[in-house]
């Protein structure tokens, strides 16, 4: 199917599906087949006009919907994501071609998001001291913004848009959804559902678009936040640019996460988390363990174990339940000619290719985007495959000499997201924790990725902004505090309803 023939994503605005008309249309694809199965309209400022003009409008009704009310619909949200559970899956895995057991761990984080936003009237709750000074009590309490938007990426097309929209709505905002271009299906889908548990219009609304339709988000005056999910350029561009038309901006960027391995970790247990931090979700995961530093004889007493693992690897479609393989496709043909052309640089620059992913053709699937699952060794800092984040199924493996040289190595580049180490020495975790320079720290865990009641904690280059995106964060990054003083005059002056 070309792009004009494949059905047109429609935006949401108002509670109304809308198919705007003479734009141009961006291919989305089934990565497993390769194939064309959807269109995006590439929006600009007049749709994004219309959809912060229907959020507005809903503002003024939603901000006073009483929190529990707004819970309620939340909750009802929750039941109908459950019902469509699998059907949601397996949606998620055609379009974006990671593996059913891998978007079912997509959807699930995603509806943790939405259980912690069902806890709002706790969530919201002020502070108060009574008698700051004679007869004069004070409290502060928690007012949403107004009209906020999320623009998102690729790799997760349901728990990065719900990282977003449950938080802001339940704290009384109206929200301005832009999914990625290459995985608008999934947020489709659930607009339908909050259309179902009775979220009135205007709440929630999807535009598409690239970076015209963004540009539009970010100088909008009515858009009073933005919440961003991306590569680091783009990140560092959106905090700046929306700071600089006076919004509040989290903005979450790319990531290298180095996995420290010492020669005490426990083999079998290492190399099996190791190698589903480095593959899952073919690597396009910003918490991928996607570095490794072998430290002492580590290399020795692991590597080969993992190197027979990672060539067992089956790579495949993900998009019939009921043949499964271990990984699926990368999301584009480009994409996948990058990621090999850096395992090709990182060869010609001197390392070791332990296992080779380059080129796989899958026999039921020709067509398909995959890349098979490489594990390169003898890695050094100055190799290329080190100067950029290859978001891909590469491991690669770097040697030190002491736990001293594995952080310095690790803190030396320019990422902060997570960083994790395996070993059973409670001092050699203690002092990775504290010294390492990452945000989301796991000690025998490779993917560190916090559950939805902690914030989603990236350091440096990783995020840009000051509350992180999830948690309390979250819901401080979506409300504004307002602090009322009150005088009660007749203070002291004898019993009240005798005078
Ligand atoms: P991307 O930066 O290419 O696109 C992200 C979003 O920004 C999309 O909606 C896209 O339409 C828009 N966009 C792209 N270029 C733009 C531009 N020049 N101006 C304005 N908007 C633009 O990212 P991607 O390839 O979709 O996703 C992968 C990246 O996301 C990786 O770098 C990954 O590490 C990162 N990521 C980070 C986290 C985190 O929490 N730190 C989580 C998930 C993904």
């Amino acid at each position: 199917m070309s792009v004009s023939e494949s059905p047109i994503c429609p935006l949401y605005i108002g509670g109304k599906w809308v198919s705007p008309e003479n734009k141009t249309g961006s291919p989305v694809y089934n990565p497993s087949r390769g194939s064309i199965i959807a269109s995006v309209p590439m929006c600009g400022a007049t749709e994004v006009d219309a959809a912060v003009a229907a959020a507005k409008a809903a503002f003024p009704a939603w901000r006073d919907t009483p929190p529990n009310e707004r819970a309620q619909v939340l909750f009802r949200v929750k039941i109908l994501l459950e019902d469509a559970f699998e059907e949601l899956c397996l949606g998620i895995a055609t379009e974006h071609g990671k593996t059913l057991s891998e978007a079912r761990g997509d959807l699930r984080r995603g509806i943790e998001v939405v259980e912690y936003a069902c806890g709002i009237p706790s969530l919201l709750m002020g502070e108060s001291l009574e008698n700051i000074a004679r007869g004069i009590d004070c409290h502060t309490d928690r007012h949403p913004l107004g009209v906020v938007a999320g623009i998102c990426p690729f790799n997760f097309p349901a728990l990065v848009p719900m990282w977003m929209w449950p938080i802001a709505i339940a704290c009384g905002n109206t929200f301005l959804l832009k999914p990625s271009e290459k995985v608008p299906l999934t947020m489709q889908r659930v607009i339908q559902l909050l259309e179902n548990a009775g979220l009135p219009p205007g709440v929630m609304n999807i535009i598409h678009g690239g970076r015209e339709c963004v540009d539009a988000i970010l100088e909008h005056p009515d858009v009073k936040a933005i919440s961003f999910v991306g590569s680091t350029p783009v990140a560092r561009e959106i905090h700046r640019k929306g700071t600089l038309h006076g919004k509040r901006v989290q903005a979450a960027g790319g990531a290298k996460n180095f996995i420290i391995l010492m020669p005490d970790a426990d083999v079998d247990r290492t190399v099996e988390a190791v190698k589903d931090g480095a593959f899952g979700c073919a690597g396009e995961r910003c918490m991928a363990g996607s570095t490794a530093v072998a430290v002492g004889d580590a290399g020795e007493r692991l590597l080969p174990a993992l190197a027979d693992i990672v060539k067992a690897m089956k790579v495949g479609p993900t998009d019939v339940k009921e043949s499964q393989p271990d990984m699926g496709a990368v999301i584009s043909a480009e994409h996948r000619t990058r990621v090999s052309g850096l395992i090709d640089a990182a060869e010609h620059s001197g390392a070791t290719v332990l296992a080779d992913g380059r080129p796989t053709q899958v026999k039921e699937a020709p067509e398909g985007f995959f890349l098979g699952p490489t594990l390169i060794d003898h890695v050094s800092e100055s190799n290329p495959l080190m100067e950029t984040e290859v978001f891909g199924p590469v491991l690669a493996v770097m040697r030190a000499k002491t736990l001293d040289d594995a952080i310095d190595a690790a803190n030396r580049q320019a990422f902060g997201n997570g960083a994790a180490i395996f070993t059973n020495s409670g001092k050699a975790a203690r002092e990775f924790r504290r010294r390492v320079s990452a945000g989301m720290v796991g000690i025998n865990v490779g993917v560190p990725a916090p559950l939805a009641y902690f914030p989603f904690s990236g350091w440096n280059d990783s995020f840009f902004g000051d509350l992180h995106i999830q948690g309390k964060e979250g819901v401080e990054f979506y409300t504004q505090r307002k602090t009322t003083t009150t005088r009660w005059f007749g203070f002291g002056d004898g019993e009240i309803w005798a005078k």
